[in-house]
C-alpha cells in the first residue's frame, strides 16, 4: 500500500520537560501530521547542566509547527527564543496579557543568558570553543513577533483538525489552561493541559475556571500533599509584621520575584494602608523589571477579579503610586540605604541569589530593628534558604554578615493550588476523564497527588519520565 494511503497516526504526547521536576515545562503533541509544543520553558538547575539541556532540543526546531503557551513564567516560556534561534518559524499562541508579560520576562532573560555564557567561557580552558549565549536580545525580538494573542474562550485553529482554547488558570496575569480538540482517526480526542493552576482568594486574579473536560488530563502537581495557609490570613500577618517593625524603627526587606509576587505584596500593602490598618509607611519597589511588569498588570484589567474591578472603579491607583515608589536607577537604589525612617523595600531576586536585594540585605541584616520577610519558595543552597534555616551568619556579596534582623516566613502567598485545591478542581473530571498524567512536581509531590486522584476515581494516573510518550 502506498504511504499516502496509510491511516494517520494516533495523536500522542511526549513529555520533554517538567517531568518529575518543577522546571523546563515542555510537552510535544503529535497529531494529524503536526508537531505542536505546549510551553517551551527554561530548565533551571546547575549552570552548565542547564545550559546544555536548554540548548540541545530533543527535536528539530524547524519541524515544530506551532507553540501554545500557558503563561509567562520563565520555566514555561523562557526557552522560546532558543527555539526561534534554532529555526522555529511558526506561530506562538498565548493570551494578550501573557504576550505583554512575556516581553518583560524574555528581555530580562536574554541579559542573564549573555552573563551565563560569559561565566562558562571564563571557566573554560583556552582550547575549548567559545560558548555562545543560549539566546540574545535579537532572538527575543524575533520571538515576540511570533506571539499571537488569543482571548480566553476563543477557539484557534492550530492546524487541520487541531483546535485550541484557553481557560483562565488563575495563577498569574494571563495564565491559561490549554484545551486541545483533535480530529483523530478513531474520532475526536480532547486533551487538557493545566499549565500552572492558581488558587481561590488570590488578590487581583480571578479564581481558576473549571478544568475543561478531556480524554487525557496533563496536570501540574507542584504542591501535591501540601496545604497552604489561607490568603486572607497571610495578608493580616503581612500587616502585623510591617507594623511591629515600624514600631521599633526598622525596615522590612522583602525579596520577591519581579512578576507576580511583587504585585501581590504591593496590592496588599496598598489596601492595608488605604483602609487604615497600616500607618502610611513608604513602600519602595526596587526593581526596574517589577516596575515594567506592574505596568503590564495595569494595562490588563480584563484579567482582574470582581473585587479588584470594584476597587479600580473607586480608586484608579490600584498599585499605589501614592504610597509606593518605583525605584529605577542604581543610584536611587543605593540611596535607599541612607534612609533612617521605617519603610518597606521589595527587591528581586526572590531567593536572594542575585539582584538589588543583596545590597539591602547586606545593609539591613545586622540591625535587630529590621525584618526580612520571606514570601516565596526557597530552593536548597540559596541565601534565602539559609535565612529561613535561621543561620546566625550568612555570606552576602562576598562578606560574612551577622543575621540580627528578624526573619519571618509567610508561606500563604503562593500562587499555586495546594493539594486540596487540586483535588477540588480535578476531582469532578473523574469518570469522564479516566486518564491523568502529572507533571511539574517533585516525585514525592506527584505521588501524593496521584494517590489523591486515584481516590477520587481516576482509573489511570501516571507520572511520566522525561521522553515518555502516551496516546491522547
Ligand atoms: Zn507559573
Amino acid at each position: 500500500m502506498a504511504k499516502a494511503d496509510s491511516p494517520p497516526a494516533r495523536p500522542t504526547v511526549t513529555f520533554w520537560g517538567a517531568a518529575r521536576t518543577v522546571t523546563g515545562s515542555m510537552h510535544q503533541v503529535s497529531a494529524g501530521g503536526k508537531l505542536v509544543l505546549l510551553d517551551c520553558g527554561l530548565f533551571q538547575g546547575h549552570r552548565a547542566e542547564s545550559f546544555h539541556r536548554n540548548r540541545d532540543l530533543p527535536f528539530r526546531a524547524k519541524d515544530v509547527d506551532a507553540v501554545i503557551l500557558s503563561h509567562a513564567h520563565i520555566d514555561h516560556c523562557g526557552n522560546l527564543p532558543n527555539l526561534v534561534r534554532r529555526g522555529f518559524a511558526g506561530p506562538i499562541y498565548c493570551t494578550p496579557a501573557t504576550r505583554a508579560l512575556a516581553a518583560v520576562m524574555l528581555g530580562d532573560a536574554a541579559k542573564i543568558q549573555e552573563e551565563d555564557a560569559a561565566y562558562l567561557n571564563r571557566s573554560h580552558g583556552p582550547d575549548e570553543t567559545v560558548i555562545q549565549p543560549l539566546y540574545d536580545s535579537r532572538d527575543v525580538y524575533r520571538t515576540l513577533h511570533r506571539l499571537q494573542a488569543v482571548r480566553y474562550g476563543a477557539a484557534v485553529s492550530v492546524g487541520h483538525g487541531l483546535e485550541a482554547r484557553f481557560t483562565d488558570a488563575g495563577h498569574l496575569l494571563g495564565s491559561a489552561m490549554i484545551n486541545l480538540r483533535i480530529d483523530a482517526p478513531a474520532g475526536e480526542r480532547r486533551l487538557t493541559f493545566t499549565g500552572d493552576l492558581g488558587r481561590p482568594g488570590l488578590p487581583i486574579l480571578r479564581p481558576p475556571e473549571p478544568v475543561p473536560e478531556c480524554d487525557l488530563l496533563i496536570s501540574e502537581c507542584t504542591y501535591g500533599g501540601h496545604v497552604h495557609e489561607p490568603v486572607d490570613e497571610t495578608a493580616e500577618q503581612l500587616g502585623a509584621v510591617v507594623r511591629r517593625t515600624a514600631d521599633r524603627g526598622g525596615k522590612v526587606i522583602i525579596p520577591a520575584f519581579a512578576v507576580g509576587r511583587t504585585q501581590t505584596v504591593v496590592y496588599f500593602l496598598h489596601q492595608l494602608i488605604t483602609t487604615g490598618k497600616l500607618p502610611d509607611i513608604p513602600v519602595y519597589v526596587d526593581s526596574p523589571m517589577a516596575t515594567r511588569a506592574t505596568e503590564v498588570f495595569r494595562a490588563h484589567p480584563e484579567c482582574f477579579n470582581e473585587e479588584t474591578l470594584a476597587l479600580l472603579a473607586r480608586d484608579a491607583d490600584l498599585f499605589g503610586t501614592r504610597h509606593v515608589r518605583y525605584v529605577e536607577s542604581v543610584h536611587e537604589s543605593v540611596e535607599l540605604n541612607r534612609l533612617a525612617e521605617p519603610c518597606v523595600i521589595i527587591a528581586a531576586s526572590g531567593m536572594c541569589e542575585s539582584g538589588r536585594v543583596l545590597h539591602h540585605l547586606k545593609h539591613n541584616l545586622p540591625d535587630p530593628r529590621n525584618t526580612v520577610l520571606i514570601a516565596g519558595y526557597q530552593a536548597a543552597d540559596t541565601l534565602g534558604r539559609r535565612l529561613v534555616e535561621g543561620r546566625k551568619e550568612v555570606r552576602v556579596l562576598g562578606r560574612v554578615c551577622p543575621v540580627k534582623a528578624e526573619v519571618v516566613v509567610l508561606n500563604g502567598l503562593s500562587s499555586h493550588a495546594d493539594h486540596k485545591d487540586l483535588l477540588r478542581m480535578l476531582g469532578p473530571l473523574a469518570g469522564r476523564t479516566s486518564r491523568a498524567r502529572l507533571v511539574h512536581g517533585e516525585p514525592d509531590r506527584a505521588a501524593a497527588l496521584a494517590a489523591g486522584l486515584q481516590g477520587a476515581g481516576f482509573a489511570d494516573v501516571g507520572i511520566p519520565d522525561r521522553g515518555e510518550t502516551t496516546d491522547v
